[in-house]
């Protein structure tokens, strides 16, 4: 059986929300039965991602086998069980890079290179590679129809159309349909362009999902239908929403799924998408509320931290609670106008999230020890856990100055170092420690408690590590390494029995958190936050009581 292909392709203006539509729509296939796989081409020179700054491109997601990828693939693990790897991901820089390769090698036979046919070509086989062992392939195409850079990726799904016929392929295009205040109506004429554009490269779009914040009457569906050539019924109202997750459940409404079955020619079951209603009740329907304050670097961009956003949002959906998200700038704990314990007093959980430099560090340290000190339920990733160490090295094992040599190099205590710098990176894999690495968890610890298991495996994306020469000064001062890799030669995860929730962890458990099974680190972590902000509300109203009462022994008269 050959698998039939969607095209996703995007008009007007990015940010339309393509991954998220691209994902949704392998949710609802996924929801009838039918297997599938999702991929993304970005037409920029990076060879990937992993180079350029989260806070201009977004978070690098990682998968399983070390890809540093589009954060769209992130969406596209959490709405399907696709499994990702770096065949999902293609970027101009790396097709030029295979086929420079190539050429290099001689393997072109003395022709002469071109982008037709043989960036095309490339393109095309990638395509076909994750296509394989499944129903529907979807293929999301970056950047926006009328791209320099995008003609390459927009020819290849041309030429496949022309290959496999119709019934084996769909274009599925994202545009956008405005509101106009002053005119108080919705315009179709981006639209129009946009798919005028599309024609012009020889693709005839057959879906039409249009981003709006309103319904699109029968009227202006019509009208759209008319001009783009495509069936009333294929002109299809993609309206905001509220949660992302609700994507599904609104395309479902407005039958996407039965359309693209009958124009690819496919049976399949009824679609069952009751977990995802019922994440969708629960998002409209909390029982009460947490607030967790991320401590970062700078305060953050819209989608510099997506896959931890929406682990927590997971998180807080398994205890039917709505998520209060603040960002902390770690440089303001230090210096800002008001008191740290000021600014930190109203968190019902701290998370101190992954990063890369020294900036705010100082600030981190701040929060943490406040988590600790307090009890405030704390979840250190990455860079957090790093920074967790450094504090209780300091501050309970009384060496001052200890510190990661990623921000002193020359620090007398390096609680944190690049292991592999000695060892030589070759024999530990590059720069970076990237993708799943398993990892053994002591019984007897929260860990333990969390996952329930004593053997896991989860994504890494770092430089440094916790240095064993401190193992045993920190664990005598009361820090309890809870996680290690089989072999004991990383550690993973650190935690502090006498805390009620306390833990750091050296891997990235976001990227494996989806809404239908949230993270149980998330999981327990939110639910920990929840119980403290309880007891946090509780303990402040009994002082207030208290200061009613009894005045001149709370020194207010
Ligand atoms: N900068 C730290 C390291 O490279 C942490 C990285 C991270 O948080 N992803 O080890």
């Amino acid at each position: 059986m050959s698998a039939k292909y969607i095209f996703v392709t995007g008009g007007v203006v990015s940010s339309l929300g393509k991954g998220l539509a691209a994902a949704s729509i392998g949710c609802l296939l996924e929801s009838r039965g039918l297997k599938v796989n999702l991929m993304k081409f970005d037409p920029y020179l990076n060879v990937d991602p992993g180079t350029m700054s989260p806070f201009q491109h977004g978070e690098v997601f990682v998968t399983d086998d070390g890809a540093e990828t589009d954060l769209d693939l992130g969406h596209y693990e959490r709405f399907t069980h696709a499994k990702l790897s770096r065949d999902n991901n293609w970027t101009t820089g790396r097709v030029y890079e295979q086929i420079i390769a190539k050429e290099r090698r001689g393997d072109y036979l003395g022709k002469t290179v071109q982008v037709i046919p043989h960036v095309t070509n490339e393109i095309k086989a990638a395509m076909k590679k994750v296509a394989q062992d499944v129903d529907v392939a979807i293929v999301e195409i970056g950047g926006t129809v009328g791209d320099i850079e995008s003609l390459p990726f927009m020819e290849a799904i041309r030429q496949m159309r022309q290959e496999l016929g119709r019934e084996h392929t769909l274009f599925m295009h994202v545009t956008l349909v405005p509101f106009i205040a002053a005119a108080q109506e919705l315009k179709t004429k981006p639209t129009q362009h946009s798919v005028k554009e599309l024609l012009s490269i020889g693709i005839q779009p057959d879906i039409l999902l249009c981003r709006t914040d309103r319904f699109l009457s029968k009227e202006i569906k019509s009208k759209i239908a008319l001009f783009c050539n495509v069936e009333e019924e294929a002109v299809i109202t993609a309206k905001d929403v509220a949660t992302i997750y609700e994507v599904p459940v609104v395309f479902s409404r407005e039958g996407v799924d039965t359309l693209v079955l009958r124009y690819l020619h496919l049976n399949a079951k009824e679609r069952d998408l009751k977990d995802w209603e019922e994440i969708v009740h629960r998002v409209y329907n909390p029982k009460a509320e947490v607030t967790i304050g991320i401590v970062g670097k700078y305060v953050e961009y819209e989608d510099s931290y997506k896959s931890l956003k929406e682990a927590l949002v997971h998180g807080a959906l398994a205890h039917n609670l709505k998520l209060n998200l603040n960002w902390v700038e770690a440089e303001g704990l230090e210096t800002g106008d008001r008191t740290y314990e000021e600014q930190l007093a109203d968190y019902d959980g701290l998370l101190v999230p992954g990063g890369f430099g020294k900036r705010g560090i100082e600030g981190m340290l701040i929060a943490i020890r406040y988590a600790r000190e307090k009890n405030v339920p704390f979840f250190g990733i990455c860079l957090g856990m790093q920074v967790a160490c450094i504090e209780f090295a300091r501050d309970v094992c009384g060496l001052a100055d200890a510190n990661s040599s990623e921000f002193d190099p020359a620090t007398p205590h390096r609680v944190i170092y690049k292991l592999r710098e000695l060892r030589g990176v070759e024999e530990l894999g590059g720069t970076m420690r990237l993708g799943a690495w398993p990892c053994k968890i002591e019984p007897g610890t929260l860990a333990y408690r969390i996952y329930g298991k004593l053997e896991i495996s989860e994504r890494h994306r770092h430089r440094y590590e916790f240095n064993r020469e401190y193992e045993g000064t920190l664990t005598a001062g009361g820090l309890r390494i809870s996680g290690s890799t089989p072999d004991g030669t990383y550690v993973e995860m650190v935690e502090l029995p006498d805390h009620p929730h306390f833990i750091g962890c050296q891997f990235h458990p976001e990227f494996k958190s989806k809404p239908l099974e949230p993270h149980p680190l998330f999981k327990t972590f939110v639910g920990a936050a929840y119980e403290h902000g309880l007891k946090r509300r509780a303990d402040r109203l009994a002082a207030e009581v208290e200061m009613f009462h009894r005045p001149e022994k709370m020194g207010r008269r």
